[in-house]
């Protein structure tokens, strides 16, 4: 919020403008602490195909501050980008993003789900993100192509060099890339044929304008299109009615995410809902083939 100061620059005092930023640096100031004192956690929510099976799910971090209860990561993460605090938090998002890839397997159960986890700038262009991954990834013996990096337009266009040449050494490894928020940055097509991406992730605020705005339902068609086209994956995320669904299946989209679906949950919320999902799946199954 403090960052669209600009307009008001000539103010000399703005209660509300001051209020903004007391709260921002206590915030600041808790956001040290946050990950000794362990009040971070993920939340899940899942990502499923056009015959609804969950394939994978995006990892959500959410902030439970001792005073403030659960704080968006769209309150904080922007500032722990700004004080580098961004680089240990989203270090522990990938060690327990990875660390519960290795629970699941050692449980024999969720074996084949994908986690798809946000990668911010800061974190991205690090020396050592690319040894991090690597680590992380020998460290559980894991699959490398059970982790997806979440990247966004403005990510990739920051630094486009040292984005293409740490996007083949994890593709080397086997990792995979979704570009997130797809269409509201500096879409740059050129980058799209120049960089290892597996799939394009139709931002939000087209998918919830379908049948609301033609011109958004025409934009949503052109990237599930394009997407095919260039033989990348496409998902829709913020996908919050039947109708989104229905438009976005007929125009072959291949993947969903959203409250339709289910909101992001806590692992255990999440864990019950495959199951039940599950359950569900292979009754449907049973009665389609006749097996019984
Ligand atoms: P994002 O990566 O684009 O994540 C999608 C956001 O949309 C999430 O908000 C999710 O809860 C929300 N969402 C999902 N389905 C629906 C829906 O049907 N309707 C609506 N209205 N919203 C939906 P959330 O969890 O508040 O995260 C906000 C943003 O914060 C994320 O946007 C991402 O940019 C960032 N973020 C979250 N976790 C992390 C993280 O671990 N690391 C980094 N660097 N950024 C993160
Ligand atoms: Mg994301
Ligand atoms: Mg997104
Ligand atoms: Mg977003």
């Amino acid at each position: 919020q403090a960052k669209r100061g600009g307009r008001n620059s000539l103010s000399f005092y703005d209660p509300a403008m001051q209020a903004t930023l007391e709260i921002r640096a206590a915030l600041e100031n808790d956001l040290r602490q946050a990950l000794e004192e362990n009040q971070f956690q993920l939340y899940y929510q899942m990502q499923v195909n056009q015959i609804g099976q969950i394939l994978g799910a995006e990892v959500l971090i959410r902030w439970l501050h001792p005073q403030r209860g659960l704080v968006s990561p769209l309150e904080f993460i922007e500032l722990a980008e700004e004080t580098g605090q961004i680089l240990p938090i989203g270090k522990w998002v990938i060690e327990t993003a990875c660390a519960q890839l290795k629970t699941w397997e050692n449980q024999h159960r969720f074996a084949n789900l994908q986690l798809a986890v946000n990668v911010s700038a800061p974190q991205f262009h690090q020396n050592d993100f690319v040894e991090h991954i690597r680590h992380t990834l020998q460290h559980y013996r894991l699959n490398p192509e059970r982790l997806k990096l979440e990247l966004t337009e403005s990510l990739v266009l920051d630094d486009i060099e040292d984005t293409i040449t740490k996007m083949q050494q994890l593709r080397e490894i086997g990792v995979r890339f979704s570009m997130d928020d797809f269409g509201t940055g500096y879409s740059s097509l050129y980058y799209l044929t120049k960089l290892p991406i597996d799939q394009l992730k139709i931002d939000q605020s087209f998918v919830q304008n379908i049948g609301i705005t033609q011109n958004d339902g025409v934009i949503v068609q052109t990237i599930i299109g394009m997407a095919n086209n260039l033989g990348i994956e496409s998902l829709a995320e913020g996908v919050e009615t039947e109708e989104q669904r229905a438009f976005l299946e007929q125009h072959g989209c291949n993947f969903y995410q959203g409250y339709l679906f289910s909101r992001p949950l806590p692992l255990n919320q999440f864990e019950e809902r495959f199951i039940a999902a599950n359950t569900e799946q292979s009754a449907a199954s049973h009665v389609s083939t006749g097996i019984n």
